[in-house]
């Protein structure tokens, strides 16, 4: 048990016997950390001063100051969960304590309790918890043996820590004590509640206790989420965040912009595009649709069901099959498309296919449905029946880097032209002492890792290897994208595959005049339209550019008198390839303004007696505001030369203009 391990702190190096508490160390050689830290940080590793040290390494402090992912603010968050049980356990009869881990943004913790907790409950948890915090009450460290904290915690009548206890535990286990309230939890924590500083409880929501144990009858658990910062300034800016965040849900803008709908009637999970949706999703669409045929892509279609028989050769109907929809015809069973891959697999094996006429690039806006279930379908984010930009291309294995190549070139077009200008790019790779996990051999895999490496390269590319992150079938890209609050959506991604080439015995005539196994890449640049559509909403918090808006244009006539004229100057509009429309309602022309506002379209044209006798408009931009008297055909010039560059600035059009806020 007298084990030494080597401990560098603050310049000086200790030899200490293995379970030193960090609280002794510091006592002795850095007594000033216990009053300017909350914590210290092992290799990486966060400790709080009554943990026991059991490996070599430098000790650091951890400061009480940083965000988001720093070890100390984490710390602080997982204490500020303990002290919301505490609250609760304090006002409430009958609570059962769940879990209280910390999340990205702050904290939540779980409570077996009836009915759920009401905005009036939050206020009052929020104010004893506050009361707790100034009582600068210690966490203290407990370590017994399991069965010692079951007993604790069975006779507190906290059945569901029992269970955690028992599935979780060691033969010793650690609690922390702070007043009466005690908790299953390895911590670390803060040393005592004062140190906790700005808190705030955002809001509740239902969870199933321990959702991947399996049990079925999981009870139900209200949860509260809360979070805590080091400065009453970070948590105004997370919480300004988190309202501009609500305002571009794009669940709330495609009812408030009338682009689309979920019917529960029909089914969850799938979405009902209206017109406006459709026109941005066909504008979307048809940007892609030409850069791929400028591309040397050809468009297929296939069906949407097809025989089990090829779902079992690919190989779906095996390790898919509860995502799959399934369905009787002629009494055998069919499978409605959770993929696209293996109908342009039988495309491509109709033929004898020779080295000279790869690569075959096959596209197709391919709708398919998987059965998710019920309790993660999100918006347009996760939904039960999508479509993907979903291409397949078959080449040599000689050809792999170059087409990869060209598809990252598509992916960094498409990104530009939707004003994606942050991105994170992840290259997924297998890990060689994991082989079971994999198809294909050694060979296949160092061929295409370094193929697709050499693509990102050689383009000059930023990107993280993920070890052991690959797919079964093969090594991947994927981009994720950072939206205009700076959060991550998933992006384009591009993956090879040796497992499909295999099990339908993909191939082609090589210049040997022998059979060689084709190779196959899957590569998806929106991903899916829904999903992709969801992110642009809220990138754009609705306000769509030019080329993508719905109505691009809406005239205002003042008076009735001005209708004639009004409808005149939209016709002209649409001839020049806008969308237009005439807001003839009668009444006050602020009102149909902020109409027009609301609804985000990006011009208003307004026509009164001195336009109509000076042949032109009053042009308004959704957010620059007025821009003065221009002749319809100078408006429609640079509108339609905008539209043409697929330009993401707002009006005025200067060169060089980047977008404002919208
Ligand atoms: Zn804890
Ligand atoms: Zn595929």
């Amino acid at each position: 048990m007298s084990e030494s391990i080597e401990i560098k702190i603050n310049g000086q190096e200790l030899l200490l016997s293995a379970g030193t508490r960090v609280r002794d160390v510091l006592e002795q050689h850095c007594p000033e950390w216990l009053k300017t830290s909350v914590g210290v940080s092992l290799n990486d590793e966060p400790l709080d001063f009554q943990m026991a040290l059991h490996s070599n390494g430098e000790l650091t402090p951890l400061e009480p100051r940083g965000n988001a992912s720093s070890m100390a603010l984490e710390m602080c968050r997982h204490t500020t969960s303990h002290v919301l049980a505490q609250a609760v356990k304090e006002l409430f009869n009958d609570v059962q304590v769940g879990i209280g881990p910390p999340t990205a943004d702050g904290f939540y913790y779980d409570f077996l309790r009836e009915d759920p907790f009401t905005p009036e409950d939050l206020k009052a948890i929020e104010k004893r918890m506050r009361k707790l915090i100034k009582t600068n009450q210690t966490l203290e460290r407990l370590e017994m043996p399991k069965e010692e904290a079951e007993m604790i915690f069975a006779e507190k009548g906290e059945d569901l820590k029992v269970e955690l206890v028992r599935d979780k535990g060691g033969d010793q286990v650690s609690c922390y004590q702070q007043g009466n309230f005690i908790d299953f939890c390895t911590g670390p924590h803060l040393p005592h509640t004062g140190k906790i500083p700005v808190i705030k409880l955002l809001h509740t929501a239902a969870a199933h206790w321990r959702p991947k144990s399996g049990r079925e009858d999981s009870p139900m658990m209200q949860r509260i989420y809360g979070t805590a910062f080091f400065s009453g300034e970070d948590l105004k800016t997370f919480l300004d965040h988190r309202e501009e965040a609500k305002k571009r849900d794009h669940r709330r803008l495609g009812i408030d912009l009338d682009l689309f709908h979920f019917d529960e009637k029909a089914g969850p999970g799938m979405a009902y595009w209206h017109p406006k949706g459709g026109t941005i999703r066909h504008q979307i669409e048809a940007f892609l649709c030409d850069e791929q045929l400028s591309r040397g892509y050809d468009i297929v279609y296939t069906p949407h069901i097809a025989r089990k028989h090829l779902w079992e050769t690919s190989g779906h109907y095996d390790y898919y099959k509860e995502n799959m929809f399934t369905l009787d015809v002629d009494e055998q069973e069919y499978v409605l498309k959770p993929m696209n891959c293996p109908g342009h697999i039988l495309i491509y094996q109709k033929g004898t296919r020779s080295y000279r006429e790869l690569p075959l690039r096959y596209s197709e806006f391919g709708t398919v449905y998987r059965n998710e279930l019920s309790g993660v379908l999100h918006g347009m984010l996760r939904v039960r029946g999508f479509t993907q930009d979903d291409a397949h291309i078959f080449c040599r294995p000689d050809q792999i880097q170059e087409e990869v190549s060209g598809a990252l070139d598509l992916a960094l077009h498409v990104m530009k032209t939707f004003g994606y200008d942050e991105y994170r790019i992840d290259l997924s790779l297998h890990d060689p002492s994991n082989r079971d996990k994999y198809a294909g051999d050694e060979d296949q895999w160092g061929l295409a890792e370094s193929a697709l490496a050499d693509a990102l390269d050689s383009m000059g590319l930023v990107y993280e290897r993920q070890l052991n992150e690959a797919a079964f079938y093969g090594p991947k890209i994927d981009f994720h994208l950072i939206d205009a609050l700076g959060r991550a959506w998933q992006g384009s991604t591009i993956q090879l595959d040796f497992n499909l080439p295999e099990r339908f015995n993909l191939t082609y005539a090589g210049d040997d005049g022998y059979q060689h196994r084709t190779a196959m890449i899957h590569r998806a640049i929106y991903g899916s339209l829904e999903r992709f559509v969801g992110g642009l909403i809220e990138h754009y918090g609705g306000a769509f550019p030019l080329w993508l808006a719905p109505v691009q244009v809406v005239v205002l006539p003042i008076a009735d008198r001005h209708i004639k004229y009004a409808e005149d100057i939209a016709e002209a509009a649409e001839k020049a390839g806008l969308r237009a429309e005439v807001d003839r309602r009668s009444g006050k022309l602020g009102a149909k303004i902020r109409d027009a506002q609301t609804q985000k379209l990006p011009f208003m044209l307004i026509v009164g007696d001195r336009d109509m006798e000076n042949q032109e408009v009053s042009v308004r931009h959704r957010t620059v505001g007025d821009l003065g008297s221009l002749t319809i055909e100078t408006f429609l010039a640079q509108a339609v030369r905008d539209i043409e560059d697929r330009a993401v600035r707002e009006w005025p059009l200067r060169e060089n203009d980047t977008a404002p806020a919208a």
